[in-house]
């Protein structure tokens, strides 16, 4: 471990690593880096390097840590071995137990568990390297890959520390000045500036508390920023203006138009059409030309004899509505005829099928009657025999019942 610098605070304001006192370290998140994870985020922040992956909802194993309610939020974090200056103890420590309930209670006011019944959510923190401040780093990560599972959230979480060093409030402290600081004060909140974690290591009076939490509504409000940035540009579909947007279909409908070169067919067809047009153009070349020799007037008499034509056509018109006219009475008589035949007929089948419905109601009558009174003689029959044989009554053979037989042995 480096020697405490003399000062942690130079007399310009900045600290060793060129920050002012309300300034956040530079911030690096990447979003969806794990490809088995519903949910993950890489971040860098300063010197931290922190991992999160995010599983779930999913069946919560093992099945007594269900609940018939709600989800169930699991947080892990863990500090790889490599992590840090001095090779850290692999597995849970007193310190990784604290750090993972009060994040996990970070996030339980925000996701809607209640969607999720007896179901978990896993949130999975690796500390590949760290720098203080980690367990507001993976709070910052565990949002974005929470949101990147696409967990139902309230909104989204963000945490920042402020602490005391050389006697001065200063946000987000790096490795140095937690060492050798005075104070350090991890807090986490909802986008609504909602505390949701709350810690203190060393001493403050109420107004450093104060000064230290409005520093802290900056960093959070700046991280949020970048946050919402990195979650934008992954789900954000872009907004297309519509002029845009029309150029693109014509384009697309000129491009889906069949060139030539690869429709033979229809080069064939267009050359059909051209041949016709040509064909055309001659034969009215033609009929010009012989309307050119025969310009001369119609003579009257060729004229008469076409009117009267014509008239006789009318004449025979007027003879082919007249009997066309016949014909439709003729029709129409026919098919009054017939309807009335039909119905007739119809009638008939009515008749016939309601006394048939009639005789069978009658027979099914008399048959139940018969039924009844062979009964009736029957049961007469057995009673009259029954006092023949006396007043004891015919006990079942107990061997015949095959459970009570199997069951006595
Ligand atoms: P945070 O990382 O949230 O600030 P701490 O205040 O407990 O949590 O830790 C401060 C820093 O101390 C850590 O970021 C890490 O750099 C260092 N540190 C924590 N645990 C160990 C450890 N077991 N060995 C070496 N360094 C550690």
């Amino acid at each position: 471990m480096s020697d405490k610098p003399d000062k942690l605070i130079t007399d310009d304001g900045l600290r060793l690593d060129g920050r002012r006192a309300d300034e956040i370290r530079p911030m690096k998140i990447e979003i969806g880096v794990l490809s088995r994870a519903d949910g993950s985020c890489y971040l860098e922040w300063g010197r931290n390097k922190i991992l999160v992956g995010v599983f779930g909802p999913r069946e919560a194993h093992p099945r007594r840590l269900q609940r018939a309610d709600t989800a169930v939020i699991r947080y892990r974090y863990n500090m790889a071995s490599f992590s840090v200056e001095d090779r850290a103890r692999p597995g849970p420590s007193r310190r990784s137990i604290e750090i993972s309930k009060v994040s996990r209670e970070a996030f339980e006011p925000v996701i809607m568990a209640e969607l999720f019944p007896k179901t978990a959510i896993d949130i999975f923190v690796e500390i590949l390297q760290a720098d203080a401040g980690t367990r507001t780093a993976a709070i910052n990560a565990s949002s974005i890959a929470l949101a990147d599972a696409g967990i139902p959230m309230k909104g989204l979480v963000t945490s920042c520390a402020f602490g005391k060093v050389d006697g001065q409030i200063v946000l987000d402290l790096n490795k140095e000045e937690d060492n050798y600081g005075e104070a350090d004060f991890p807090v986490a909140m909802t986008q609504d500036g909602e505390i949701t974690l709350l810690q203190m290591d060393g001493h403050l009076t109420p107004e450093e508390i104060k000064k230290g939490l409005e520093l802290i509504k900056k960093g959070c409000k700046e991280i949020l920023e970048i946050q919402q940035t990195v979650l934008r540009k992954k789900f954000e579909t872009p907004v297309e203006e519509p002029e845009a947007k029309a150029e693109e279909t014509e384009i697309e409908a000129e491009e889906t138009e069949p060139s030539l070169e690869y429709a033979p067919e229809a080069a064939v067809v267009e050359e059909v059409i051209e041949e016709a047009e040509e064909l055309e153009e001659e034969l009215s070349e033609e009929t010009t030309e012989a309307g050119a020799v025969t310009e001369t007037v119609p003579e009257a008499e060729e004229l008469e004899e076409i009117v009267k034509e014509a008239e006789a056509e009318v004449v025979d018109g007027e003879a082919i509505e007249e009997a066309i006219e016949a014909e439709a009475e003729e029709e129409a008589e026919e098919e009054t005829e017939e309807e009335a035949e039909e119905e007739a007929e119809e009638e008939a089948e009515e008749e016939a099928e309601e006394e048939a419905e009639e005789e069978a109601e009658e027979e099914a009558e008399e048959e139940a009657e018969e039924e009844a009174e062979e009964e009736a003689e029957e049961e007469a029959e057995e009673e009259a025999e029954e006092e023949a044989k006396g007043p004891w009554k015919v006990v079942k053979d107990p061997s015949e019942s095959g459970s009570r037989g199997e069951n006595d042995e």
